[in-house]
């Protein structure tokens, strides 16, 4: 079985044991992932503070980093194919989605490169006479950087390109479900001539080895992806410690179709929406609101889609839905089909388990709608992560707003109209990190992007991003 070791200080080294990582497909283990101990968490938060400090990452200048990036990138490039099948045996999800994802990414190493050498400080203008007065930009320092097993390359290089960028250098903590894609994308970045120290890696699972990282003195910042359980953990233990935070968490995102929708394309939007990867993205459209007259024939139009999606193997281009990608997180998404039939939700599309997969051991779960859900069921409040869409009616513009805001996350929103005036009035009034009108899901390393209330802390993405990672210096000069 192949075997991973974590990376540290440029070296590939095993850990005090090693665990398995399961290809949610087979239902099986397919590799074996370097356990790291809280020594070795020492080790790479030492390894790359040294890096900051002295030696050749910290010798480069601006644009010498953002050449170094470029590289970076090009290395993603030349490597995507390849990046994307170990993220597929690790996650599950589609290899045509994993690839796209992939592909695009050298884009994020290219845009913070090039605004690596765009950092400025300023020149202050003075209320006092005899001071020559400046504030300067400067590396906020180590970061770590902890991320899900949905989407792992993708996620990191939100937080990885802006703290390179930057200067900082950094220790990763990928899932525990799916670290093999980072540790070979940071083995390649090494074979580029990136220096030791600058991206370490260490791999385990996150009660065992978090805490030290995120408590160690020297991690600056602390940038996460995942849960908001995890996520409330970390930004506590983060605060306690006084360290900079950033939080991406879940969400319970409403697609919103109004009656004056092109319904073709908001059937589109919804079903991808929920159904792509299969529904484990953080940015999920897991409630349907539908304006009541088109109710029925939006329900009966997304059903029928839904039903022809193809079920199956991840790395057959025909397949539509993979399998879930952990048994733990199978079992939940089916507890919560049975919560939901409890709750008096009617089930008018799948609710069961096929079996699938090369030795019918795969963790599927059917496509699944619930119609007749009422905001305060369970279904309606809670993040699931997997294929199941609830269904809610309103009446008007004010109901929709009322119903898309009743939930304590606040990521995305998809409002589907024609009607110019009214995609301001729900931009405006819809309490999320980012509103889509007329599509879904799209996303750009020009964007920012993040959640409003228990969506977490801080945005990714865009100019703004690279201020996470940098710290700001005033100069007193008495002259
Ligand atoms: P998770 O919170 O279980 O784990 C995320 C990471 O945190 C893993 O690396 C895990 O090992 C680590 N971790 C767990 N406990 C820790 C601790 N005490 N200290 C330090 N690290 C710890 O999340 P998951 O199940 O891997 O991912 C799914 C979740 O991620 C969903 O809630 C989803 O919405 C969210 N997510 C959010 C975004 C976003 O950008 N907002 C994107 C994708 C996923």
């Amino acid at each position: 079985m192949h075997r991973f070791s974590m990376i540290i200080d440029g070296d590939e080294r095993p850990g005090v044991d090693w665990f398995a990582s399961d290809n949610p497909y087979l239902g099986a283990p397919w590799a074996e992932i370097a356990r790291a101990s809280v020594a070795d968490v020492d080790d790479a938060v030492q390894a790359a503070h040294r890096a900051l400090t002295s030696g050749p990452w910290s010798e480069l200048t601006a644009s010498g980093r953002g050449a170094l990036m470029r590289r970076l990138g090009d290395t993603i490039a030349a490597n995507a194919r390849h990046l994307a099948e170990l993220e597929v045996r690790d996650n599950g999800k589609l290899y045509r989605e994993m690839f796209g994802q992939v592909s695009y990414l050298p884009e994020w190493y290219y845009y913070y490169g090039g605004l690596s050498d765009k950092v400025e400080g300023s020149v202050l203008p003075m209320d006092k006479k005899g001071y020559f007065t400046y504030t300067r930009k400067e590396p906020v320092g180590v970061v770590a950087i902890i991320t899900p097993w949905n989407s792992p390359l993708m996620l990191l290089s939100w937080k990885l390109a802006p703290a390179l960028a930057a200067g900082c250098t950094v220790v990763i903590k990928p899932s525990e479900f799916a670290s093999a894609s980072t540790l070979e994308l940071v083995r390649l970045f090494h074979e580029a001539g990136l220096p030791p120290g600058v991206i370490n890696v260490v791999t385990g699972f996150g009660q065992d080895i978090g805490p030290a990282l995120i408590e160690h003195p020297l991690v600056r910042r602390v940038s996460f992806t995942g849960s908001d359980a995890t996520g409330r953990q970390i930004g506590g233990q983060a605060a306690r410690n006084l360290k900079h935070v950033g939080l991406e968490l879940g969400g319970k995102s409403p697609n919103i179709v109004f009656a004056d929708a092109d319904l073709t394309a908001a059937v589109n939007g919804v079903v991808s929406g929920i159904f792509a990867a299969t529904g484990q993205t953080c940015i999920a459209g897991s409630r349907l609101l539908v304006q009541r007259e088109i109710h029925d024939e939006v329900v009966s139009r997304v059903v029928e889609v839904a039903r022809t999606a193809r079920i199956g193997d991840p790395m057959n281009d025909e397949t539509d839905i993979g399998p879930i990608t952990t048994p733990a997180q199978h079992a939940k998404v089916l507890d919560y089909i049975e919560i939901g039939r409890r709750e008096g939700a009617t089930l008018v599309l799948g609710g069961g388990q096929p079996t699938i997969g090369a030795c019918g051991t795969g963790w599927f779960v059917e496509p699944t709608i619930f119609t007749g859900v009422s905001t305060g069921m369970r279904i309606a409040q809670e993040e699931i992560f997997g294929p199941v869409l609830a269904v809610l009616p309103f009446a008007d513009e004010e109901e929709a707003i009322a119903l898309a805001n009743d939930v304590r996350f606040g990521l995305g929103a998809g409002v589907w109209t024609k009607d110019i005036g009214r995609s301001f009035r729900m931009a405006d009034r819809v309490r999320s990190g980012t509103v889509w009108v007329n599509t879904y899901r799209a996303v750009s390393f020009l964007a920012p992007f993040g959640g409003f209330d228990d969506s977490g802390i801080g945005r990714e993405n865009g100019i703004g991003a690279i201020e996470e990672y940098l710290e700001n210096k005033t100069v007193w000069i008495n002259t």
